[in-house]
């Protein structure tokens, strides 16, 4: 059977990213419309291969080096799985990986590309999909009928779940041949700040709408009562109320927490980019059109100053 669908295992170092198994998840979907297998690429062949038993295909980038990411070299590499595998559909996250190579690597091939998607289907021969404008402001449903496409996925939109399987996938070795001259020097993780908001199984997080870092402490105490971190909007952290760590949304994390309890944020496209997919979204702001209701399971426009200490009492503050 051939490959109609390639995933790109965005692994730079350590474990597979949660946005590889949510594309393979996705993957799966799409290479069964198109009567087709799903392959996965991955950088190197030191990883753990039980985790991509999504895939039917595990093709291995022999000579690039997961912890060695250095853009022209990659795109050497991925461009190898593509001309060996010929899919009809290759599918990046919108991550650092995928905003480097999917355009280079879909003018190379003469496809089309959707990028910040959060949505794709097949109807006959076009591939549908939906791809976010102007922060999420917009969305745009694009049909794409290249003989090959490529789509670069905004993390967060598919569930990972859905990609986790521990099947047996064959394994083809793709040699790149002569590769750019790049170096990549070092790889720098982000900051966590001691904090990993991405990690919690829940989060109190607060917005401008509290109006002076003088009364964080308010909402500081309720996350410690609870026992789960302080997160935030953007302002808190522009204004230097919070560390850089603790951002929620498009510049900042993106969090999946069981519970995420916001306090006067209004809900902007940006934020919600970055909080959208918490399994209960419970929010307090004072104005009832504010756009995070649209979003929200449940919510209240009692004013944060009175609810807030109230719940950290509640919950043994
Ligand atoms: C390229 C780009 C990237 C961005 N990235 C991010 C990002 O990663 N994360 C992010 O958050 N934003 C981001 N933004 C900014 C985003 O557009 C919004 O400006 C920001 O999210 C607004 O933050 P906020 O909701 O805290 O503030 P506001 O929009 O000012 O909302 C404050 C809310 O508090 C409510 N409120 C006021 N007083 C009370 C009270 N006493 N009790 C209850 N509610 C009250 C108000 O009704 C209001 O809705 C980005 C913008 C751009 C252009």
């Amino acid at each position: 059977m051939a490959i109609s669908v390639l995933v790109l295992s965005e692994r730079i170092a350590g474990e597979h990213p949660e946005a590889t198994f949510e594309l393979l998840g996705k993957g799966s979907k799409l290479a069964k419309q198109l009567g087709g297998e799903l392959a996965v690429a991955v950088a190197g062949t030191d990883y753990p291969v039980q985790e991509l038993g999504g895939a039917d295909v595990i093709l291995e980038l022999a000579g690039l080096e997961a912890g060695a990411y250095a853009a022209p070299i990659w795109e050497a590499g991925v461009a190898a799985a593509i001309a060996a595998s010929s899919p009809r559909v290759v599918l990046m996250s919108t991550g650092t990986v995928g905003l480097d190579l999917g355009g280079s690597l879909a003018t190379r091939f003469g496809g089309q590309l959707a990028s910040y998607v959060i949505d794709l289907d097949v109807d006959g021969e076009e591939i549908l999909a939906t791809a976010q404008l102007y922060g999420g402001k917009m969305l745009a449903e694009v049909a794409l009928d290249s003989f090959i496409c490529f789509a670069t996925v905004i993390p967060g939109s598919f569930p990972a779940d859905d990609g986790r399987s521990t099947g047996s996938p064959r394994v083809e070795r793709i040699e790149v041949g002569e590769k750019p001259k790049a170096v990549a020097m070092a790889i720098r993780e982000p900051e966590t700040g001691g904090v990993d908001i991405t990690a919690a199984p829940m989060l109190v997080s607060v917005g401008r709408g509290i109006g002076s870092s003088d009364n964080l402490e308010l909402v500081q105490e309720l996350a410690d009562a609870l026992k789960v971190p302080l997160s935030a909007s953007r302002p808190v952290i522009d204004s230097g109320w919070l560390p850089k760590p603790h951002q929620v949304g498009k510049s900042g994390k993106k969090v999946k927490p069981s519970i995420y309890l916001s306090f006067g944020i209004s809900g902007a496209p940006e934020h919600l980019e970055g909080m959208r997919n918490a399994e209960m979204i419970i929010a307090c702001n004072t104005d009832p059109g504010a756009p995070i209701f649209e979003v929200a399971h449940f919510g209240t426009t009692v004013d944060l100053f009175d609810l807030v200490p109230e719940l950290t009492e509640r919950f043994g503050g």
